[in-house]
């Protein structure tokens, strides 16, 4: 393990935590009702390491692929949150690492994650309704009503505990619009699942204005361990 990549990764964790603190002060809240989740894509199972001995033990992925050998791979004791659009066919490989799934968005891959849930653990999955903000088919995540059904079909299945939702902000919209109509629908679903109180938003680059409308997650990829995907 390099000390080097450690040093780096601490100097970028500082900043993020900096602004955390900061959002939350401007907000009026209190900075340990956001948890910071570091999100590994891309990056190797060491990264990971690095981060757990440096206080970071929340963890993103999004692809499967890369999420079932790296979750393997690491020592540390961390919760993985899978975080990216998941097939049905998939959920059977998810359900054996990830703690938290963010993107569950239909009744099917809600029944899909619970049946494989109930093969191979102990434990629920907690698990969050992903909301699409903006109706665009291409995205993932439920619109409007939908996102209650999901919510019920999640809330039906003991092997999943519902703890609340999760959106991306649209590229082409204002991060406080997309925010603060993210809070609107975690509101309605509080009302029928008052468990259901995580609100997971915000990214590098928008994770203040999750933090103003009161995203209990941000999770955070660049601004941690900087450039993506390098080509070697
Ligand atoms: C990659 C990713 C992030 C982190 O994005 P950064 O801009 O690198 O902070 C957050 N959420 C999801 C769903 C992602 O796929």
């Amino acid at each position: 393990m390099s000390d080097a990549r450690r040093d780096e990764i601490a100097g970028n964790l500082a900043v993020v935590r900096a602004r955390i603190d900061a959002a939350c002060a401007a907000a009026g809240r209190d900075p340990a009702g956001v948890t910071l989740i570091a999100v590994t894509k891309t990056y190797p199972a060491s990264d990971v390491e690095h981060l757990a001995a440096l206080g970071v033990t929340d963890v993103g992925e999004n692809r499967d692929q890369e999420a079932a050998p790296k979750a393997a791979a690491v020592t540390a004791p961390v919760r993985w949150h899978y975080i990216g659009q998941l097939q049905r066919n998939k959920a059977r490989s998810v359900a054996r690492y990830a703690d938290v799934v963010h993107s569950v968005d239909s009744e099917r891959l809600a029944e899909a994650l619970a049946t494989a849930a109930a093969r191979q653990r102990d434990t629920p999955i907690e698990a969050l309704v992903q909301v699409n903000l903006d109706g665009e088919a291409h995205r993932g995540g439920a619109v409007d009503d939908d996102v209650e059904r999901v919510a019920d079909a999640i809330a039906a299945r003991p092997e999943l505990t519902l703890r609340g939702v999760m959106a991306v902000a649209p590229q082409d919209w204002e991060p406080a619009a997309a925010f603060a109509r993210l809070a609107a629908v975690a509101a309605r679903v509080r009302a029928a699942h008052p468990g259901a109180e995580l609100v997971s938003a915000g990214m590098s680059g928008d994770l203040e204005a999750a933090i103003a409308h009161g995203a209990t997650h941000v999770r955070v990829g660049g601004a941690l361990l900087g450039l993506r995907a390098p080509l070697r």
